[in-house]
């Protein structure tokens, strides 16, 4: 049953800070498609909420870096669908699009996106043990049903894996995530905004108390000539990557000069290894080469039974997202 909450629409950006700090179960309220079914499930037993749709957070503007600037609140759909995004950034659409329903993508907001909670089934059942949920009672994935679960980066606390496709694209990207608390405003690398499980699950992310997203950056480069968006899912709509890559890159006379490769369900944060793409730098884009390189970053990898599956799949994910690229072939 779910618990009575306050409802406040913020009108000014400093409120919701001190709105967060009043109370340690206060939530910030943007689209709601992920919080709005925790809260029911009585995952979040929320003390209040804040709605920063108000704010003038909804739009996407030039940075004087030569990027964009998308605001917290602008939607999944009107990111994907922004002319500036479709041609500057179409790795960014491409993900955006592979992700939910068209009517929760409508909904969603970019800094939701961000701070949407994993899909352990663990976690979302309150009769479980899920040390992400209740720090320090177990984790009933480790030797349960872990087929969408973490290969890379898991720890002995926490085997869950990050839901989004566009924080997979963003992390190729180079994005960089804009965040305020009342006294404070700093930026920071994608690459940083996500944190590994280690022995604090509970834990999404590096947001400090009283902080709120206010925009992601996308920087000047946004491999418009050579992209590729894969996920590999069940079922080909509405549902959550078993794994999925997000690469783009650039070619100097036939050789590869630039490689950004982000892999997503397959970890606790979306996840990139700089020597996978020093790996590939000067080589030419060919298939033993690609291959070479997704068994370099799989090479730490872990199964835990269920998603063993998941280190070859991933593997050819990546293969195929870095053969796609070469002509910006689209996944169907
Ligand atoms: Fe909870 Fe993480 Fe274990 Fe899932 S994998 S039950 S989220 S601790």
């Amino acid at each position: 049953m779910m618990n009575d909450f306050s409802y406040t629409r913020a009108h000014e950006m400093n409120e919701v800070p001190l709105f967060l700090k009043q109370h340690q179960k206060n939530r910030i309220i943007g689209g709601g498609t992920n919080l709005l079914d925790l809260m029911k499930e009585g995952v979040e037993q929320t003390h209040g909420l804040i709605d920063v749709n108000h704010l003038g957070l909804n739009e996407i503007t030039p940075t004087e870096e030569g990027g964009l600037l998308i605001g917290a609140t602008v939607t999944n759909s009107d990111i994907a669908f922004n002319e500036d995004i479709e041609k500057r950034y179409p790795l960014l659409s491409k993900a955006i699009l592979k992700g939910a329903s068209p009517q929760l993508r409508n909904m969603a907001t970019a800094a939701g996106n961000l701070m949407q909670r994993t899909r352990c089934y663990y976690f979302y059942d309150t009769s479980t043990r899920c040390n992400k949920r209740e720090p320090g009672s177990g984790c009933d994935a480790l030797k349960g049903i872990n087929k969408i679960h973490a290969v890379l980066g898991a720890s002995d606390s926490c085997i869950a894996v990050h839901p989004s496709d566009m924080c997979v694209a963003l992390l190729a990207l180079d994005a960089k995530v804009h965040i305020k608390s009342d006294t404070t405003y700093r930026v920071l690398p994608f690459a940083e905004f996500h944190r590994l499980p280690g022995s604090t699950p509970h834990l999404d992310n590096n947001l400090k108390e009283g902080e709120m997203i206010t925009g992601i950056e996308l920087p000047k480069r946004g491999f418009p000539k050579h992209h590729a968006y894969v996920k590999a899912r069940e079922r080909n709509s509405y549902a959550f990557a078993l794994a999925s890559a997000a690469v783009g890159y650039s070619l100097n006379d036939s050789y590869l000069s630039e490689v950004h490769i982000a892999v997503g369900g397959v970890a606790h944060k979306p996840w990139r290894d700089p020597e996978v793409e020093e790996f590939l730098k000067g080589k030419l884009p060919t298939k033993d080469n690609f291959r070479q390189a997704a068994e370099l970053l799989f090479k730490n990898a872990v199964g835990r039974g269920h998603n063993d599956f998941k280190i070859e799949l991933g593997k050819r994910v990546v293969v195929r997202a870095l053969e796609m690229a070469i002509n910006n072939e689209v996944q169907e």
